[in-house]
């Protein structure tokens, strides 16, 4: 395992220098309670683990194993709350301070960091942990940086063949009403989040090999793309999501008013119009309700939108009338909303276009029922530079979703083969897309024409699927593989964006594997479930965002 390298490990590993507590009876300090001698030199650790489902793992060291629970909800300081902890294998010790990448595909694959550590020891009364945890009570105060106070793990029964635990805190100084493990969310070993960690993994966890060597460094071979210096500044922290306290300003107002976002107000109307009427297995959607999302997506939609225009679809009478494009920066735009002029128009042709850089701007739009946005490829610094290159898979009525997703599944293997780095994104309606990032220097001629080889390659080994002819009516039916999208003022649906069909469905970014799950449907997610999705799974495509990557020459 590699060398802890913050400066809470170093204070640990000094203070286990210093110490054993399975011998000594010296009094501990301030910082640690007068109270009798631990049963154990004991350590803990709490992995904030994102796999299919996002958990926290607790994981006390005992008797030369990791013993474990995963704990969907996290464990939290406010002793009214409950948290389910489903008791899982031990783990070895190797696993302590491990913080990367579990390869998609392998157990618990995700993204894992050390969200807390510390020791801890038996409540007073107890003696042996092992025992207690085979009886299923255990009473414990834990000493980490995040974690403090005296929990109980108490078992409630079996699912399955999993022991259901609860985890609670008890009432003593280190409680706290309304704790939320969510409001702390870097590594106290590296102070990343799980998004920067996934990013840039230092070590990947091989679980097929001995725990010794399971930790393995990531290599990096020269070439690979790096950020680009305008992506290095979006990171996660930038724009923040909504407080409790403004979301409850929104809910608080009538159907007008004014609502403040992170510091700008904006004026909204009509709150309670229903946008999206309901589909079957999702219910009616308002503009308050529309307003909300694009607040709490803010953060993570708005490093695809920042930078560059915007077009707009507006639907400001529902979804289920007409709705139309617009390109222009709308006329009653406050001061605040970035506006970028393009000089290049010729008469007739949009001028202003809207760049949306801040919760407010989202807002603004939402109030607009300017509820699908497209971004350019470009960014304003020089809108004949396009910084994606993107495949478009556009189903004709004769194919069915299976279709759509072996094509996918074709560009997959053709861009591994080509080493070539992009994720796929499910279009909210019946499409999939490809996201590739490309470095500066390209022209939309290149993107379009590297797009277009990859696609011949691909359409040709299912010509069934596929039809060349521009016009739909002369397609048979048959799907799309839309290279024409690489131009200027061209554009795909933002990630994360709604659409305008009924039940307000959302372009989804995905990692490559889950073009496997059976579950898989280009309009899966709305905007009223999204939101646990990315908690969960994060923005696949989001590393991906300003990579200098290079598109290698076709022949
Ligand atoms: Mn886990």
């Amino acid at each position: 395992m590699p060398e802890r390298r913050s400066a809470p490990a170093e204070r640990l590993a000094r203070y286990r220098a210093k110490r054993d507590f399975a011998t000594t009876s010296e009094p501990r300090g301030d910082e640690w309670p007068a109270a009798d001698p631990p049963a154990g030199d004991a350590r803990f650790v709490v992995q904030r683990h994102r796999a299919r489902r996002l958990h926290y793992d607790l994981r006390l060291e005992v008797d030369g194993v990791l013993v474990s629970w995963a704990v969907p909800k996290g464990p939290t300081l406010d002793p009214s709350a409950r948290r389910l902890a489903v008791h899982v294998e031990d783990h070895p010790l190797e696993y302590f301070d491990f913080e990367g990448v579990i390869p998609s595909g392998e157990y618990g694959g995700g993204d894992v960091i050390v969200w807390d550590w510390g020791h801890w020891q038996l409540a007073p009364g107890g003696d042996d942990p092992a025992a207690a945890v085979a009886a299923g009570s255990l009473h414990v105060d834990l000493f980490g940086e995040k974690l403090r106070g005296r929990f109980a793990l108490v078992r409630r029964g079996h699912q399955g063949d999993k022991e259901q635990w609860l985890l609670v805190h008890k009432h003593d100084d280190a409680a706290e009403e309304g704790w939320d493990p969510e409001a702390f969310p870097r590594s106290v070993k590296s102070g990343r989040t799980n998004d920067e960690v996934k990013a840039a993994p230092d070590l990947l966890w091989r679980s097929d090999a001995p725990a010794a060597e399971a930790a393995v460094a990531v290599a990096r071979p020269d070439g690979r793309p790096a950020k680009l210096p305008w992506a290095r500044a979006l990171d996660d922290t930038r724009w923040p999501a909504p407080t409790d306290a403004e979301l409850d300003a929104l809910d608080a107002l009538e159907s007008a008013g004014s609502w403040s976002v992170d510091g700008t107000s904006v004026a909204l109307s009509n709150l309670d119009k229903v946008l999206f009427p309901a589909r079957v297995d999702a219910p009616a959607v308002t503009k308050r309700d529309l307003i909300r999302y694009h607040a709490l997506v803010a953060p993570t939609m708005l490093p695809y939108l920042v930078d560059r225009p915007v077009n707009l679809h507006r639907s400001p009478n529902g979804v289920d009338r007409p709705g139309f494009w617009s390109k222009a920066l709308p006329a009653n735009a406050p001061d605040w909303m970035h506006r970028w002029r393009n000089a290049e128009a010729d008469p007739g042709e949009t001028e202003w276009y809207a760049v949306l850089d801040r919760p407010a701007a989202l807002v603004f739009m939402a109030n607009q029922a300017a509820l699908e946005l497209h971004p350019w490829t470009s960014r304003v610094t020089d809108v004949h530079e396009p910084t994606w290159a993107f495949i478009d898979i556009d189903p004709g009525p004769a194919n069915d979703p299976e279709d759509v997703l072996t094509l996918a599944r074709l560009y997959r293997t053709a861009l591994d083969h080509l080493g070539v780095e992009g994720r796929p994104k499910v279009t909210g309606k019946r499409g999939v897309q490809i996201w590739i990032p490309v470095g500066p220097g390209y022209g939309f001629d290149d993107t379009r024409g590297w797009v277009e080889t990859v696609s011949r390659a691909v359409g040709a080994t299912v010509p069934d699927l596929v039809s060349w002819r521009w016009r739909k009516d002369d397609r048979s039916g048959r799907a799309r593989l839309d290279f024409t999208q690489n131009a200027i003022n061209r554009t795909l649906v933002a990630p994360f964006s709604a659409r305008p069909v009924p039940g307000a469905p959302v372009s989804v970014t995905l990692e490559w594997d889950e073009l496997d799950d059976p579950e898989l449907r280009p309009d899966r997610w709305t905007i009223a479930t999204v939101l646990d999705r990315l908690a969960a799974a994060g923005d696949p495509l989001r590393p991906l965002i300003g990579l200098d990557q290079r598109l290698p020459a076709l022949s």
